[in-house]
């Protein structure tokens, strides 16, 4: 299954995403993830990409279209992957469309998250994310633990450095004028379908399990 979740900053699309590709054994394939890794081993990527990202503005779309066709290269992608934070503008969307079409594949599903923006906010200012593994952690609904040691891996728990409030209400205008135009052109293309993520971890993933009829 291929898939695409779609959703401002902070709406839940890792880790909807996450629980998506173990159950349906196929790579979540995070951008985000893959430039803050090459900030941390600071290649050429990852230079040129922390300008953008210590803003909170996007990476320009031919670094960001490159990458992602590359990561798709790989065999691991062969029977399916979810792209969470790809396509984030219009030109993002029609260059996929363009690869997927080339390979005679197709995308099965636009997955949208949908939270109100002040709940955006306040779940991205309180989130927490363990270095290593990027579990999530959030000091009001689901503080670390003291030592702030990933209760998973171990890993140091951090707050990520585009999750204090400045950048975050500019991530939030970004999306609204880049990414949100995404809903029209999926809608026209028939694939989108909407979700409220301001739920429960679980009922999210069990209503889009439903929808994509997922045993
Ligand atoms: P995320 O982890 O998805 O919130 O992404 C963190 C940051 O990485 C964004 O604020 C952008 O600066 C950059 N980024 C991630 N995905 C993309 C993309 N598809 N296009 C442009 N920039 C991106």
């Amino acid at each position: 299954m291929r898939l695409i979740l779609l959703g401002a900053p902070g709406t839940g699309k890792g880790t909807q995403g996450n629980l998506l590709a173990l159950k349906l054994n196929v790579p979540k394939i995070s951008t985000g993830d893959i430039l803050r890794q090459a900030i941390e081993k600071k290649t050429s990527l990852g230079i040129q990409a922390q300008k953008y990202m210590q803003k909170g503005d996007l990476v320009p779309d031919e670094i960001i279209i490159g990458i992602v066709k590359e990561r798709l290269e790989e065999s691991d992608c062969k029977n399916g992957f979810i792209l969470d934070g790809f396509p984030r503008t219009v030109p993002q969307a029609i260059a996929l469309d363009t690869y997927i079409e080339s390979k005679d594949q197709k995308i099965d599903a636009v997955i949208a998250l949908e939270v109100e923006r002040d709940k955006l906010v306040k779940r991205l200012t309180s989130r927490r994310v363990c270095k290593n593994c990027g579990n999530d952690y959030n000091i009001i609904t689901n503080p670390p633990p003291e030592d702030m040691k990933c209760t998973k891996c171990g890993g140091e728990i951090i707050q990520r450095a585009d999750d204090n409030e400045e950048i975050v209400v500019n991530r939030l205008q970004v999306y609204e004028e880049k990414t949100f135009p995404l809903k029209e052109y999926y809608t026209m293309k028939g694939n989108l379908k909407i979700f409220d993520g301001d739920g429960t971890i679980e009922d999210i993933q069990r209503n889009i399990q439903e929808y994509l009829a997922i045993e």
